[in-house]
């Protein structure tokens, strides 16, 4: 069983389409990325960071992450090829899921002492102490290989894993720390990460008092990925043991103790507390606001939005309101947080920048929170995905280049044998998604492979959420290139404000639009005949549709200019100008030049009138993954 091959089959043709934003072109560079960063010599484990800013550029195995986030590569290889067709890394792919299924065992993914990896325990010594040579699972990587194992289950992967997923369920349940109706995971039950549990049992059972007591700032975040597996899998099997499991560890994460405050914009409370690195103190709320019951956070949102993202999968499997409302207002404050129109959030107050991880993570909640009724959010989805989601991949290896060629040599990661590998890094990783980046330009840029996990599951939602089929309906919520069973969508934004569907199977398709075009001067035909517009919500409905029919959709496009502060109200504020198309960003001032910095949104072709065209193989999978 521990071979599992997917099924990847599907349709390919030829196809001329407009030159625009092509997620299958940038999940084929990802599977470049997810395959190349993985280490052959050491059981296709992956390298967890890629350093450009050194004159030689390199990967190094990084501390436990190497296992801890390797499930999101295993989430991520299926969800790329599907989009792509590629088949790049297809070997590689299967050793890297069977390394991880070799290390499940009593219910738990463990992370193995070796002794080829004596990096192992290099993480957070100074909040942990220095680790023993001894077994330990981080209990959230259990829940995370959970949802890597839903996607597998959805590929069409052996049926023998739900009987894993039922025995992971139980796993995580026995080393949880009970109370009267919750349960939790012990912040320093072990070493390395928040939540390790040692094969020996727990060091310590302490209920945590604070969210950032650790070296994450997030206590709740290492209980995110448990509610989330365990939901996930109710809901395919209805085990009430998972619900429960789910239920009682929402119950503590949602706490008034962990949420509400404000940020401290300089850090000062957070060193006199004694937090350290990107870590912000909680100071109180402004007058009028109960921040803790909607929602609020003020350090380390990409691991607010773990926890977030476990919640709402808890609350949509069991329909519980008051988390799903509590998770909408989390989503509606991040969003205050810093430059939503280009999906740049202020990932770390204090410390400052928008993590390659929340990008994953805003455009699933967007999507989520509208599957759920809870709104319709498909324009944040949008301005996320055109924006933030394109410029975090790295994607442009001259750039990178330069980056390198101007930097110093670097000694760091580089502590034990084996470690770092200098070989071809740029190629290899080429497609991996950047660390932490600025409004306008990465500094000195870097990956961390928590991002690129991130960012690709991110890729992949973008992918499921632009159209969904049900039958002979469909519906288009995003106006981007896509290919699917009942239609194909040619989308010429942001040159031309343009969308044209050919249709193949569908009786009846929903085409949303965008909240920035002009519904007065909207036009829709139907194989060269103009269509009365008929209305439902944000979406323009088409029915009776025969299967060679070629609907256009019609509005104007415009450059419009607006004046954002990034950092408001502390000492790194600052004032930019976006110009945009539609919601496509296409220039951003001002800029911050250095040779070792990756600059962002070199978009000045995507301001001409026209949409140049290319040839291209579109790919139509038989099988997607629709539960993530
Ligand atoms: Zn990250």
């Amino acid at each position: 069983m521990h071979d599992i091959e997917l099924d990847y089959s599907g349709d390919r043709y030829q196809a001329r389409v407009p030159d625009t934003l092509d997620l299958s072109e940038r999940a084929a560079l990802a599977l470049n990325a997810l395959g190349g960063t993985l280490d052959p010599n050491l059981r296709y484990l992956p390298y967890g960071l890629v350093r450009y800013a050194s004159k030689t550029p390199f990967m190094a195995h990084w501390a436990c992450a190497d296992v801890t986030c390797n499930p999101k590569y295993g989430e991520g290889f299926p969800m790329m090829r599907l989009v792509s067709g590629s088949q790049q890394y297809a070997e590689a792919e299967v050793h890297n899921r069977a390394t991880m299924l070799s290390t499940v065992e009593d219910g738990l993914y463990w992370d193995p002492w070796t002794a080829d990896r004596p990096w192992r325990n290099a993480y957070a010594p100074h909040y942990y102490g220095e680790g023993k040579n001894e077994d330990f699972a981080v209990v959230g990587a259990t829940g995370l290989l959970m949802r890597a194992m839903s996607a597998w289950d959805e590929m069409g992967a052996d049926s023998g894993l739900n009987s894993l997923r039922a025995a992971m369920v139980e796993g995580m349940r026995r080393v949880a720390i009970e109370r009267a109706d919750y349960c939790y995971y012990p912040e320093k039950g072990g070493w390395g990460e928040p939540c390790t549990y040692p094969r020996s049992g727990w060091l310590n059972t302490d209920e945590p008092e604070t969210e950032t007591q650790g070296g994450e700032g997030s206590v709740t975040c290492y209980h995110g990925n448990q509610i989330y597996g365990a939901a996930q899998w109710y809901m395919l099997s209805g085990d009430g043991k998972a619900l429960d499991l789910a239920a009682r560890l929402t119950r503590f994460v949602m706490q008034p103790k962990f949420w509400g405050g404000v940020a401290d914009p300089d850090m000062e409370h957070a060193r006199a507390q004694g937090l350290k690195n990107h870590v912000a103190a909680r100071l109180p709320d402004p007058p009028y606001t109960a921040g803790s019951e909607l929602g609020h956070w003020y350090s380390h949102f990409h691991a607010r939005a773990i926890t977030l993202r476990g919640m709402l999968q808890y609350a949509w499997a069991a329909g519980d309101e008051r988390v799903l409302e509590f998770v909408r207002r989390a989503y509606e404050f991040t969003l205050t947080q810093g430059l939503p129109r280009i999906g740049w959030i202020n990932c770390y107050p204090g410390f400052g920048g928008a993590e390659g991880c929340s990008v994953g993570d805003l455009i699933a909640l967007g999507i989520r929170l509208s599957d759920t009724g809870m709104g319709d959010y498909w324009d944040d989805v949008d301005a996320v995905v055109r924006n933030l989601l394109m410029e975090q991949q790295l994607v442009r290896a001259d750039l990178l280049q330069q980056v390198a060629d101007a930097s110093p040599e670097r000694a760091y990661d580089n502590a034990f044998p084996n470690q770092r590998n200098t070989e071809g890094a740029i190629a290899r990783s080429l497609g991996t998604f950047a660390g932490v980046s600025q409004p306008d330009r990465i500094v000195e840029p870097s990956v961390m492979l928590c991002c690129t996990g991130n960012g690709v599951r991110g890729l992949y939602y973008a992918w499921e959420g632009a159209v969904r089929e049900d039958g002979d309906c469909a519906q288009v919520n995003l106006l981007v290139n896509r290919a699917a069973k009942l239609l194909d969508v040619d989308s010429y934004l942001p040159y031309e404000g343009r969308v044209v569907i050919h249709n193949k199977h569908a009786r009846r398709i929903a085409v949303r639009v965008p909240a920035w075009a002009n519904r007065r001067q909207l036009r829709a035909a139907v194989s060269g005949v103009a269509r009365p517009l008929d209305w439902v919500g944000n979406y323009l409905i088409f029915e009776d549709l025969q299967p060679t029919d070629t609907i256009t959709v019609e509005f104007p496009i415009r450059e419009t200019t607006a004046s954002y502060t990034a950092y408001a109200n502390s000492p790194q504020e600052i004032v930019y100008t976006l110009t945009f198309r539609g919601s496509t960003l296409v220039d951003i001032a001002p800029r911050t030049h250095s040779p070792r910095d990756y600059p962002l949104y070199l978009r000045a072709e995507m301001r001409k009138d026209v949409a140049p065209m290319k040839a291209v193989t579109r790919f139509v999978p038989d099988r997607i993954i629709r539960r993530w």
